[in-house]
């Protein structure tokens, strides 16, 4: 079943997604993790926001009408989008209608998000192609992108390619 963090991370970079679904998880340690967790910490304090979590999918917070999401920037702003129009969705099939709402804490900015009947689509075609990405034999290649240097798997992506 895929997870939020796989639809995020489909938009981020393959070999990344490939990488966390074979259970290669470098992310506890990194720094930009650990910030994220102490904000998540500290943006759901409140007692009336609830997390919640079923199957495949853990919502930072349910506040009335809305799904709630805080990131630390909006520097990966179409793979959270995407991330919440997934839990949007998987919400819907248990018959709870929500919006959403992302707050980048940084630029001390909040984005609606309303999930149509073509995101709905979209996402049917983003979990077939995660599930293609996920059976191939052989991680996708590096991306040499400037997100590279903020990766987890920055060490394991580029270690590997300089011994081939
Ligand atoms: S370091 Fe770059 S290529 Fe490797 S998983 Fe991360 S984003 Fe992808």
């Amino acid at each position: 079943m895929v997870s939020g963090v796989q639809i995020q991370y489909y938009f981020i970079c393959a070999r990344k997604l490939w990488l966390f679904s074979k259970n290669i998880q470098l992310e506890e340690g990194h720094e930009r993790v650990q910030a994220g967790k102490l904000l998540h910490e500290r943006s759901y304090k409140s007692a009336d926001k609830k997390e919640l979590a079923i199957d495949n999918i853990k919502i930072d917070a349910i506040d009335g009408e809305y799904v709630r999401e805080v990131k630390v920037t909006s520097r990966m702003t179409k793979a959270d989008r995407w991330q919440l129009l997934f839990y949007l969705y998987e919400l819907k099939k248990r018959g709870l209608n929500k919006k959403g709402l992302i707050s980048y804490t940084k630029e001390k900015r909040t984005e609606e998000v309303i999930l149509t009947e073509d995101d709905e689509q979209k996402l049917d075609e983003i979990i077939d192609r995660i599930y293609e990405i996920m059976e191939q034999p052989q991680p996708p290649g590096v991306i040499n992108a400037p997100i590279c240097t903020k990766c987890a798997y920055y060490d394991f992506c580029y270690a590997e390619e300089g011994d081939d």
